[in-house]
């Protein structure tokens, strides 16, 4: 019996490597170019075997007899689009304002919305989200890529960063100063508080720590910085120990100097940001999502030239003339999921090029968020996270907005 047992066992393991590897799927894709994170490549193909993209190329079609083949005239396949910043667990403040979400929904409420959420996100041809916060929603961002990944909703991948962390004092929501309530992201301050909190952040699943560099708070009108740079180096350090980046939300030029100096990876909004400080981000390797459609409003923006939109764009002008890396990221959540590449066309009706915006989606999303090995090309041994869009998108940004197909580690969500 033993050693019948014994030569089942060989004949399993001699058996399965062999009867695994052909039965991997093999799937052609033919559509009119291929973006590849770069540029676009007229006439190319692309080979996706199993999870993995195997070959791209005007002869990528080659060599894989009896594989499907799937023709996507007229469109431009790139790879799967990035969202730098979203937030899975809010959904439009036109439809219930931040304060009413974090108050009066409860965790299971918006977990079941955010299961829509991604979704939506998804089928819009992102497959790749960074989650900036859950908003009063505990470390549900943590156990929605759990859901995902283990197949029990479609969703892109998720990087999460649980709770966020604010200084004391300086987030919402605000009642009557006699009520303490618990706050739309985790409040920490000086040594013994941040090394806890972030620590106790990545032990629940972090992949990014977010801080908020400053907030609307204090007396004076506007926002005013929080955190000190002592602290804010604090924080880097102690989530550099496990390989975790930082993400500051600054809107302040000041803000955004302690961000920078501290060592974080990427800033968010970064409103005030001067020529100066954007000098200084390129100085120190830190990328900028800009956020340009965050908010409850329509884009494009009722008034194009109001003062708001008027200083957003000067504001781009002066990061893109200084340089700085750019990571697309929308703060969707604020308006509707699924609407993402709004972002991208406000990018390029604010001086970008549409390659050049497609690219902080792709290929320098990808690099910003150590990710590059995976994602974010069209390149062979990546993950096939695919998607085509009818025209162009390197000469008509809006071509985003007409999604044909989804594939993720190479599965079809979209055709
Ligand atoms: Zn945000």
């Amino acid at each position: 019996m033993r050693q019948i047992l014994a030569a089942l066992i060989l004949l399993l393991l001699i058996a399965l490597p062999s009867a695994q590897a052909p039965t991997a799927a093999v799937t052609i894709l033919r559509p009119a170019r291929v973006f590849d994170g770069d540029a676009a490549h007229d006439g190319w193909s692309v080979r996706v075997r199993g999870d993995r993209i195997e070959a791209v190329g005007a002869d990528a079609a080659a060599g894989a007899a009896g594989a499907r083949v799937i023709d996507l005239p007229g469109t431009t396949l790139t790879p799967g689009l990035v969202e730098g910043h979203s937030h899975l667990l809010l959904h439009a403040y036109s439809e219930t304002s931040w304060t009413d979400q974090v108050s009066r929904e409860g965790l299971a409420l918006r977990v079941a919305r955010a299961v829509n959420h991604l979704h939506l996100t998804l089928m819009a041809g992102f497959t790749t989200v960074r989650d900036l916060g859950t908003e009063g929603a505990q470390y549900a961002d943590v156990e929605l890529k759990q859901a995902v990944n283990q197949g029990i909703v479609p969703g892109p991948r998720v990087l999460a960063s649980t709770k966020a962390i604010v200084a004391t004092g300086s987030y919402q929501p605000k009642f009557v100063a006699e009520w303490s309530v618990p706050q739309g992201a985790e409040e920490a301050d000086g040594v013994d508080g941040l090394t806890r909190v972030v620590r106790d952040q990545i032990g629940r699943g972090a992949d990014w720590i977010k801080l908020y560099g400053d907030y609307r708070w204090g007396p004076l009108p506007g926002a005013h910085p929080t955190f000190s740079l002592d602290e804010m180096k604090l924080a880097v350090e102690t989530a550099k120990s496990a390989g975790v980046p930082v993400a500051v939300h600054t809107s302040t030029p000041e803000g955004m100097r302690r961000a920078t100096l501290a060592g974080a990876e990427t800033i968010e909004h970064g409103d005030g940001g001067t020529p100066e400080i954007f000098k200084l981000m390129v100085e120190h390797h830190v990328a900028w999502c800009p956020t340009l459609t965050a908010g409850a409003g329509p884009w494009p923006p009722a008034d194009p030239n109001s003062p708001a939109a008027t200083r957003k764009r000067a504001t781009f002008k002066a990061g893109l003339d200084a340089g700085v890396t750019i990571l697309n990221g929308s703060d969707v959540g604020t308006f509707p999921h699924g609407e993402n590449a709004r972002e991208l066309e406000a990018m390029v009706a604010y001086g970008m090029q549409p390659a050049a915006a497609l690219k902080s989606a792709t290929s320098i999303a990808a690099r910003v968020l150590h990710m590059d090995n995976q994602i974010g090309q069209v390149k062979q041994g990546l993950f096939a996270d695919l998607a085509a869009f009818d025209g162009d998108p390197t000469k008509d940004i809006g071509a985003l907005r007409r999604v044909k197909f989804v594939m993720k580690n190479g599965t079809i969500y979209k055709q």
